[in-house]
């Protein structure tokens, strides 16, 4: 695992061991003795995560890490920040975690515990970077609202031994969680059958009786699409080192050793939560984005650039079935009058009504895109030339039939279209200059139909094949 990590500790002696333990880990690691040198580092060296040794002269956790977000420029993420601190100083923990830390690790340290935590952080962390853009990006392309604006109540899942010991695990921090709603099941083999409705964050205790199955577990609440996306908090007996390190490795989100505070597990699983409704958010973000660069608002289907690139592959691809390719240019009669005479909302309805039947009425496999205005491209792979003429006939008649009822109770408008056909067999040898050569040839067949009095349907003249 890469990565940069920064040591802040007040004392030289402790950086470094702590310098020496993750440098043999083959991190780069950077050092500052008081919290403003870390936060200038930080804006120099721009560390992944900031490594607090322990309680710093000049600053506290929490105005560390503000100073940290202040000091990295919006576009980067600022570096996590990861406290050591010992078991039982229970005020310095919760201070830490609630002024923003990402973790607590206690001391003295376990080095085998700290290098799989940091492993597991810094993967989290590249894993958010990927999904989330950098903020300055995520503002040009219109993302940036409050991700955490429309949140619904989180569900938080409790697993132990026994069903008993789960409710009393969840009864102890939840008065601390007042947006997270929880169920509670016994660990074993009815859990994921519990799990199926999902959540947002799994809390697995292991004990005795559960240990050897923890890990097959923990896999399938990663792979069982319910719960593919949960954070997995995990409370272990201490002695379990090997099992920590495992549970870490394999994609836990925390694990914690017993006994814990209940105010310390209270303020974890609520940052888990919000990390992974955040993601969520994110996740969908990225969806839609995706969505709306394929997708024409108005009609629903395809976009020119998307029909383009389709056709394209198609054409690009060896051709297995010795099927011809067929590109239909459809433009609706008389467009304009129907804005002229309805107004142009009935027209973006008639476009929006034509477009659905259209589709209704394509073979699988086949797409159309609105290249523009009132003009469609249809490409149907793998075709004959008497299913094409088929298909474009079946179109026509459509449109024609039905006349598009507007809103308001106006009377409906009569609309036609008017198609050019063209057929080839996909030549991968010819590159983009094929879809070209055919939609113009599919265009001036359209341009036939046209001057040929409309609605109708007219072929390329060139012999198929
Ligand atoms: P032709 O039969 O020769 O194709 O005649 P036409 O009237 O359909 O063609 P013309 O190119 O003269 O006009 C197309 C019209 O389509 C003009 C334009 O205002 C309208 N149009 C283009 N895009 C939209 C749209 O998104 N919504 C609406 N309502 N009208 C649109
Ligand atoms: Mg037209
Ligand atoms: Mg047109």
């Amino acid at each position: 695992m890469t990565g940069k990590i920064l040591i802040a500790d007040a004392l030289a002696t402790n950086r470094i061991v702590l310098k020496a333990r993750l440098g043999a880990a083959f991190y780069e690691v950077v050092q500052a003795g008081t919290g403003a040198e870390a936060v200038a580092m930080a804006r120099g060296a721009r560390p992944d995560l900031l490594l607090l040794g322990g309680e710093l002269p000049d600053m506290e956790v929490g105005a560390l890490v503000v100073a940290l977000a202040d000091a990295i420029c919006p576009a980067h993420m600022p570096p996590l920040v990861v406290v050591l601190a010992p078991r039982d100083a229970t005020g310095q923990r919760i201070a830490a975690l609630a002024g923003g830390a990402s973790d607590v690790i206690s001391k003295p340290v376990e080095p085998r515990f700290l290098l799989a935590r940091l492993r597991a952080l810094l993967r989290q962390r590249h894993l958010d970077a990927d999904l989330g853009l950098p903020a300055a990006t995520a503002d040009a392309l219109g993302f940036a609202e409050d991700p955490t604006a429309f949140r619904r109540p989180a569900q938080l899942a409790v697993l132990a031994a026994s069903a008993a010991r789960a409710h009393a695990l969840r009864q102890r921090p939840a008065p601390m969680m007042p947006d997270i709603t929880s169920s509670f099941a016994e660990d074993g083999p009815g859990a994921m059958a519990a799990l199926r409705l999902g959540a947002d964050a799994v809390l697995l205790e292991v004990g005795e009786t559960n240990r050897a199955t923890a890990p097959g577990l923990l896999a399938e609440l990663q792979a069982a699409p319910s719960t593919r996306h949960a954070r997995i908090v995990t409370l272990l007996e201490p002695a379990a080192a090997d099992l920590a390190v495992q549970l870490l490795d394999m994609g836990a989100s925390e694990v914690l050793h017993l006994p814990v505070d209940d105010r310390e597990l209270a303020l974890r699983l609520v940052a888990q939560v919000e990390r992974k409704t955040r993601a969520d958010a994110l996740r969908g973000r990225l969806e839609s984005g995706l969505q709306a660069a394929v997708i024409d608002p108005l009609t629903g289907l395809y976009n020119r650039r998307y029909g383009l690139s389709f056709l394209r592959r198609v054409l690009a691809q060896p051709d297995r079935s010795g099927g011809l390719c067929a590109v239909m240019v459809a433009d609706l009669d008389h467009f304009k009058a129907v804005n002229d005479g309805f107004g142009h909302a009935a027209g973006d309805r008639v476009l929006a009504q034509v477009s659905a039947r259209m589709r209704a009425d394509l073979p699988s496999g086949a797409m159309i895109a609105r290249l523009g205005g009132e003009e469609f491209v249809i490409v149907v792979p793998d075709t004959t030339p008497d299913a094409a003429r088929a298909l474009a006939g079946r179109i026509c008649r459509r449109v024609r039939e039905a006349p598009v009822a507007l809103a308001g109770g106006a009377d409906p408008v009569a609309v036609t279209v008017s198609i050019g056909v063209t057929l080839a067999r996909p030549d991968p040898g010819a590159g983009a200059a094929q879809a070209e050569a055919l939609l113009a040839e599919a265009d001036r067949a359209l341009y036939a139909s046209k001057s040929g009095g409309r609605d109708t349907v007219t072929f390329c003249c060139r012999p198929a094949a």
